[in-house]
């Protein structure tokens, strides 16, 4: 069968390598347990030996992610945290690491308490702004890390900027890709080097399994990574590697239509009184609406917004009724979570004001839900808000 490139991403999701099985037709990839394999040579050993190294059904995905992304490799893990701490193993004691500001909780806290004990620096900066990126690189940085757009303020970089920077500087490029996937941003075409990937979002997107995904273009790299893999070894099991499979076949119909419902539901937020900003790349007052544009097929399926207070921040989530209230997103059903205590809690407060962070804002992912359901409930919730709206208008000086 042919693999990517014949076809149109989309027609990929289902028609690729791992679209039959060879040896029995089955339609589905077979979930091999086996931790270790008979070798029928004493002197050449066969393709598999023993699963932490490699395994069929991990390979399928490995094969399948590296299709989707452009690339030539892809390695599998038991997170997307193993992926991104297995990535940062390519440093070494010295390096020094340029990273989003508001990157993801569980990379700030890698960064910040655990790579410091291996002497490797780090210096947060608003990527969005170019010339900080330049002013931050030191004669030891080897690493540029982007979360584009970023979490939870979605934040757009500009990916070939960056890589640009960071190939001047004999430096590597890596991508945290979750948020949007390959279904609309390919890093690797636009210059990075490493594409990671929280495998528990968006790509098996049901709320159904805890996985990671590295992808590299560039063989060397491959090869270093591959050793990193198997030396760390938080590999992904079998049968997560087969549920990512199944989810990655829906991918492309899933984003389209949580975006379709995105955009719906941010214009409704951005009209509404008792919210004071939304932060989504595919509104045309987001800052870098032009950019997500340019570098992105579409702005993804996650938004923030602030409301005016934290007590109508807790009102509403009293009052809630469809989304589901819990970390995570990119699943099927959708997920409001509340940064400040969940995927940034790993932040100081001091930490998340520097970043506008605030304990007003919520998150949402929009799952599958007829956007409308939620337009209504969210009405609701914030109606029977403790707050007279024609007060708050008139105390914001008529403003919305
Ligand atoms: C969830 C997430 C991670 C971490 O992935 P896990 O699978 O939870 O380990 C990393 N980056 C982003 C952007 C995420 O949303």
């Amino acid at each position: 069968m042919n693999g990517q490139g014949t076809f149109s991403f989309e027609t990929s999701l289902l028609h690729n390598r791992q679209k039959i099985d060879p040896v029995t037709g089955a339609v589905s990839v077979p979930i091999q347990h086996a931790s270790t394999f008979h070798q029928f040579h004493i002197d050449q050993f066969g393709k598999y030996d023993y699963s932490r190294s490699l395994n069929p059904t991990r390979e399928a995905l490995e094969e399948v992610i590296a299709d989707l992304e452009e690339g030539t490799r892809g390695f599998a893990f038991s997170s997307g945290m193993a992926a991104i701490s297995t990535a940062f193993l390519l440093l070494s004691q010295g390096d020094h690491v340029i990273l989003s500001d508001d990157v993801y909780g569980g990379t700030f806290r890698i960064v910040t308490q655990v790579l410091t004990r291996y002497g490797i620096e780090h210096t947060f900066v608003d990527m969005t702004n170019i010339s900080a990126v330049r002013q931050a690189v030191r004669p030891n940085t080897k690493v540029f890390y982007i979360e584009t757009p970023s979490n939870p303020l979605l934040k757009v970089t500009d990916i070939k900027a960056i890589s640009k920077i960071a190939k001047e500087n004999d430096a590597l490029t890596f991508v945290d890709n979750t948020f949007l996937t390959p279904a609309l941003q390919k890093p690797l075409t636009l210059g990075a080097d490493v594409v990671l990937h929280s495998a528990t979002k968006f790509l098996s997107g049901h709320s159904d399994v805890v996985a990671g995904l590295a992808v590299v273009k560039d063989e060397i790299l491959a090869e270093k990574l591959a050793f990193l893999q198997n030396s760390f070894g938080a590999v992904l099991g079998v049968q997560d590697a087969w549920l990512v499979l199944r989810g990655l076949k829906t991918l492309h119909v899933r984003l389209e239509q949580s975006i379709k419902s995105a955009k719906k539901i941010a214009s409704f937020l951005e009209d509404h009184p008792l919210v004071e900003k939304v932060y989504y790349p595919g509104l045309k007052s987001h800052p870098q609406y032009v950019l997500q544009t340019e570098q992105a097929k579409g702005p993804g399926a996650v938004l923030s917004f602030e409301l005016i207070n934290e007590q109508v921040l807790r009102s509403f989530l009293s009052k809630v009724q469809i989304p589901v209230f819990a970390v995570s997103l990119g699943a099927v059903e959708s997920i409001l979570s509340y940064p400040a205590k969940m995927s940034h809690a790993a932040m100081s407060q001091i930490e998340r004001e520097k970043r506008g962070i605030s304990n007003n804002l919520l998150r949402l992912s929009v799952g599958l839900e007829n956007p409308d359901d939620l337009i209504n409930d969210f009405t609701v919730a914030l109606n029977e808000n403790c707050y007279d709206e024609r007060e708050i208008y008139v105390q914001r000086g008529g403003r919305k």
